[in-house]
């Protein structure tokens, strides 16, 4: 049954991503907001707003009975929940449908077996995937230092119900497995309720390169090939591109293959992201985890195989199956992304709420915006700081970041200070030009941005 209506659980650019393929579809669409985003631009260009509760998320995006109830009352015919929020929550996929509305992403199963990593961590050995060294769940510090020297250090405690970065402690030396395992620990307890933990084999010299996947739930299961994600501060991603770069050829089909063979084998229906750390010296890939979910990144992936990720779940959603083969999806051209944070570099990248006065996004041929700000947005304290997605594509690598340069530069904001200044000496660094970097590379180079501007500000030289 195609969707007729869609109510989005969610809000901010992704919020207004979905309105925009929905549209294009002839899908009517609804969004929920909180009393704070009554004003959205997501309020503006859906059909149809719903207030779902005050600004505190717990009391609204995240409250999936409200959501569920308003989509009822507004007679909407499947929910979209975007990313974070309830978007990987099996419990409210469950719901929604059993409410009778459609849940435009993966299967509740699908979602409960991605979800914990420990149970996707066995459901990858079963089927073959490579997965670095770990461990079982590690009930405490005591329990982990014997199981720490089998692995070998330098290794990570992990939140078993992880994400986002958050329940992640590297451990360099046996002396720091005690206050890593209860630092990990509490902050998993803090941020999913569940302070389950297990340890993985660290890996020095990696690069974050993920496999968009799109399956139809009917046994048809594509994949729309790499994603580079290794520039992250406190392992949150910043600058992602596509495809991934400097991989030779073997390892990238080595990837594409695990990705979809762990896809099929839970059944996989939707866009989904299959997560692997590859080890730059020996060319060698392990499994991470699998987003059941649309990501943040995945404009790069749409600019290069010209595939609107977001229509696709749409269709899915409504029943079609997959119409094109994997012969048909071809690779074009090279995309980065630069996540737009209304944060400040120079304070440790703390958030800056308050009111938009200029806007001024860049232009031209291969420049994409994906964003909810404008002038006179008063930029929420509530929510996460992303004000919007530059991304740019062109012949190849080397011209998409030049691009990317000259994109950046164009941008005036005014009133909130964003990360547009970082930004812009990470894509004009000799090292990320030359493809030197790997997942360890951007957290100094944030500290040394931190301490040079510090020093200039303060009148200082710099030798
Ligand atoms: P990606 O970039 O791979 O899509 P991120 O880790 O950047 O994923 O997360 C995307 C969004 O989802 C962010 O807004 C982040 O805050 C949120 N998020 C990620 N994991 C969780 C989680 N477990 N619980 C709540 N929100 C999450
Ligand atoms: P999350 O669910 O929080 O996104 P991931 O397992 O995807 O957790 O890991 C987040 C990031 O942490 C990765 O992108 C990578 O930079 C780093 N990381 C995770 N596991 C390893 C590992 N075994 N070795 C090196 N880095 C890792
Ligand atoms: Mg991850």
């Amino acid at each position: 049954m195609a969707l007729r209506r869609l109510f989005i659980a969610n809000r901010g650019e992704i919020a207004v991503r979905v309105i925009r393929s929905a549209r294009v579809l002839g899908i009517e669409t609804v969004v929920g907001v909180s009393e704070v985003d009554m004003d959205s631009m997501a309020a503006r260009l859906a059909d149809k707003s719903v207030v779902i509760g005050p600004a505190p998320a717990a009391k609204s995006y995240l409250d999936g009975a409200r959501v569920i109830a308003a989509a009822l009352g507004t007679k909407c015919d499947g929910i979209h929940p975007g990313y974070g929020f309830l978007s990987e929550n099996a419990e409210f996929a469950t719901n929604v449908e059993e409410a009778g509305l459609i849940f435009v992403g993966p299967t509740p199963d699908n979602i409960r077996a991605m979800g914990n990593k420990l149970e996707a961590r066995r459901i990858a050995t079963e089927a073959g995937v490579p997965l670095a060294e770990g461990s079982p769940r590690m009930h405490s510090a005591n329990d982990a230092r014997e199981v720490a020297e089998t692995i070998g250090y330098p290794l990570l405690f992990k939140a078993a119900a992880g994400g986002g970065g958050r329940g992640i402690r590297i451990v360099r030396r046996p002396e720091e497995l005690m206050a890593a395992f209860a630092n990990a620990s509490s902050e998993a307890q803090a941020a999913f309720g569940d302070n389950a933990l297990f340890m993985e084999r660290y890996i020095e010299n990696a690069r974050h390169v993920e496999v968009q996947v799109l399956a139809d739930g009917k046994g048809k299961v594509l994949h729309l090939g790499t994603r580079d994600c290794s520039l992250q501060r406190r392992y949150q991603k910043m600058v992602e591109e596509a495809p991934d770069f400097g991989l030779p050829q073997a390892v990238r089909d080595g990837l594409h293959e695990a990705a979809v063979t762990l896809a099929k084998r839970i059944g996989y229906r939707s866009a989904g992201t299959v997560e692997f750390i590859v080890d730059v010296d020996r060319r060698d890939f392990f499994f991470l985890e699998m987003n059941t979910r649309v990501q943040v990144e995945h404009p790069v992936t749409e600019m290069i195989t010209g595939i609107d990720i977001v229509a696709t779940q749409l269709r899915i959603a409504g029943g079609e199956p997959l119409a094109i083969s994997q012969s048909d999806i071809g690779f074009h051209g090279h995309a980065i992304e630069c996540r737009i944070n209304a944060e400040a570099p120079l304070r440790n990248f703390a958030p800056t709420p308050g009111r938009i006065t200029r806007w001024t996004m860049p232009g031209g041929p291969g420049v994409r915006i994906d964003s909810h700000a404008e002038a006179g947005w008063m930029v929420s304290p509530w929510y996460d700081s992303l004000l919007a997605k530059l991304i740019v594509h062109a012949p190849d690598r080397v011209q998409a970041i030049a691009l990317m340069s000259a994109a950046l530069n164009e941008i005036r904001v005014e009133g909130v200070e964003t990360t547009v200044s970082f930004l812009k000496t990470v894509v004009s660094h000799p090292d990320y030009l030359e493809g030197r970097i790997n997942t360890r590379w951007l957290e100094p180079a944030a500290e040394r941005f931190v301490a040079s501007s510090a020093s200039l500000e303060t009148g200082e030289t710099t030798a």
